[in-house]
């Protein structure tokens, strides 16, 4: 196609041409690296494959096309019947289509359902890093489907039953029971209006009945309705307990799913997140009444690495336009990117970058190692650390990244704009930043000689590099200390900074010092001020008196 550069006023120049028909993989030495440094250089072939498959024209096209025709609700047929339908754009269903068939929700468990060996979990993260880059609301499905998997293995019965279903790469989007369907997809529903993070205070029942449970109440988030069947939590008669409710009842009757609405969402847009309602709902009991949370924490567990990759994929492919403007665009007869104080900024994020790479990697090659105790000490401390710091830096950087495109970042065309409204998601779900630092303290808690042995062994890593060593004395300190839970914050970012710096070391040690002399100094996230409790109080009193 011959683009039109004469106008009749003006010539066109000096504008970047669009970031696109690029190879995700290729394109990134520190993902490249990190990949290589944690045990999946096999893989270097087939992720340069999909780095420039997913990298394609058409990709970002249809990423555009899935996120301004939004989903919407059928709730009623023309009669008055109920249908309760989400339908979807068609970029939506191919872009569920692609990641199904790369098996984005299936490529880490066995046909049994058990898990994969090692570098599945790697050599996935590193595919959902760059699908990151392109599209996120699809993602939404795909995460809970895969992480589902290891709540239900506490019911071997019943997953041998979905199993085939679940790890099918084919994507049947027909609302039709799941046991006549190529493949299933699975949601979950926690969050009660009442409350999110506090689980326990849910109010939603659950009373025996036949071959299962009744399931009567609501949920005020519930991500990709159109799922097959949902993880939900309800309080049975021995406490609150976990579930899996299928769309259809086992005689092939619509379940008692009732949609009221979906969110009108700052971001995400591709994705439906409905607000339902349970009437008499069919569910199976998984794993015994009373241990709902102990059992949902593993699908838990797993969403939250997809939120680290997806954070980390998106930042990525912000940096990586904002690069590429900078090339193309010239100010002032020099072009951007070679403007002295703009290589400063870009070389900047780009170690931020290098950082976040190289430890979501390392942190992946825990859970492909969940066998050694040793790994998986690391995956229960780091998790939630690297949540709490890489979420929550997402949209800083991503609107850096936009700034660096001047005007053209902010309007809609450009894939900026729909990154930064993506951005803050992450680190809200599936367990918020003080959630996250909190999950840090149990951890400490609980398993104290593990996350200290964790501790040593990041120092070890990296001892000899400026400000790890005060760094690792800041964090056992602070969070040992008696008000150790109004100080987390910043320890727990300094602790996912350290992870960084042995992750870097280990895979990328040219930038590993650099990362170290600027990282690991105290630092910025709001709650990160030495404030004394008597000052807290005042600051609080005079901004709002309560
Ligand atoms: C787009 C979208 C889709 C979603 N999809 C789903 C879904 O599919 N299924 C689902 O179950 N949920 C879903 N959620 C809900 C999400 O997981 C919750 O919003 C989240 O867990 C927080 O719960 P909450 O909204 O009730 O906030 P609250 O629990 O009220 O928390 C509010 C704030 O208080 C902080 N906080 C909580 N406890 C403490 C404490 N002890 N000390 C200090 N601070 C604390 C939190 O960090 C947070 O910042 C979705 C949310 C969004 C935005």
């Amino acid at each position: 196609m011959t683009i039109q550069t004469r106008f009749e006023t003006h010539d066109i120049f000096n504008q970047s041409p669009p970031y696109e028909d690029v190879n995700l993989f290729a394109s990134d030495r520190p993902l490249r690296d990190a990949v290589a440094a944690n045990g999946a250089g096999t893989e270097a072939a087939a992720l340069s494959e999909f780095g420039k498959r997913w990298g394609a024209a058409g990709m970002f096209e249809n990423a555009r096309l899935a996120n301004e025709f939004t989903p919407k609700l059928k709730t009623f047929d023309t009669k008055g019947f109920r249908r309760d339908v989400v339908e979807f754009h068609p970029a939506y269903h191919a872009f569920m289509t692609e990641s199904m068939r790369d098996g984005m929700h299936a490529w880490t468990w066995t046909a049994e359902g058990a898990r994969a060996a090692a570098p599945s979990e790697v050599a996935r993260a590193a595919r959902y890093f760059m699908i990151a880059q392109v599209e996120n609301g699809h993602q939404c499905p795909i995460t809970m489907t895969r992480a589902c998997v290891g709540s239900l293995a506490v019911e071997p019965p019943l997953l041998k039953k979905l199993i085939g279903k679940i790890t099918s790469r084919t994507y049947d989007p027909r609302f039709i029971p799941w046991w006549e369907k190529d493949g299933i997809t699975l949601g979950m529903g926690m969050t009660e209006k009442q409350g999110g993070t506090d689980v326990r205070a849910n109010t939603t029942v659950a009373t025996p009945a036949g071959e299962g449970y009744s399931i009567t109440g609501h949920k005020w988030f519930m991500s990709a309705p159109m799922c097959d069947a949902f993880l939900v939590l309800a309080q049975a008669p021995g406490g609150l307990t976990c579930f899996l409710m299928p769309r259809f009842r086992p005689d092939g009757s619509v379940n008692g799913l009732r949609f009221q609405r979906l969110k009108d969402k700052l971001g995400n847009r591709s994705n439906a997140s409905s607000e339902v309602e349970f009437v008499d709902a069919f569910a199976w009991r998984i794993g015994e009444e009373g241990r709902g949370v102990r059992t949902i924490i593993e699908m838990v567990q797993l969403t939250r690495v997809d939120c680290i990759i997806g954070s980390a994929g998106i930042m990525r492919g912000a940096l990586a336009q904002a690069m590429h403007h900078a090339r193309h665009r010239t100010v002032f007869q020099k072009r951007l990117a070679d403007q002295p104080m703009m290589r400063s900024v870009l070389a900047d994020m780009a170690l931020e970058m290098e950082g976040i790479t190289a430890l979501t990697m390392r942190l992946c090659r825990s859970f492909d190692h969940a066998a050694d105790p040793k790994e998986a000490a690391r995956a229960r401390l780091l998790t939630p650390a690297v949540k709490y710091w890489i979420c929550k830096s997402a949209p800083g950087f991503v609107y850096e990244a936009m700034e660096c495109l001047g005007g053209n970042g902010y309007v809609e065309e450009t894939a900026l704009a729909r990154l930064y409204r993506e951005a803050p998601l992450n680190a809200i779900w599936e367990g918020s930043g003080n959630v996250m630092c909190l999950d840090v303290l149990r951890a400490l808690s609980r398993e104290g000689e593990a996350a200290r042995a964790v501790l040593s062994d990041l120092v070890r890593a990296c001892g000899d590099l400026p400000g790890v060593k005060e760094a690792a004395v800041f964090i056992a300190k602070t969070l040992s200390a008696a008000d150790g839970e109004a100080h987390a914050r910043v320890a727990v970012e300094r602790l996912a900074r350290l992870a960084a710096t042995a992750a870097l070391a280990e895979g990328a040690p040219g930038v590993a010092e650099a990362f170290a002399r600027s990282r690991l100094a105290p630092s910025g996230m709001y709650g990160s001020s030495d404030l004394q409790n008597a000052e807290v109080t005042d600051l609080l009193d005079r901004a709002l008196p309560a």
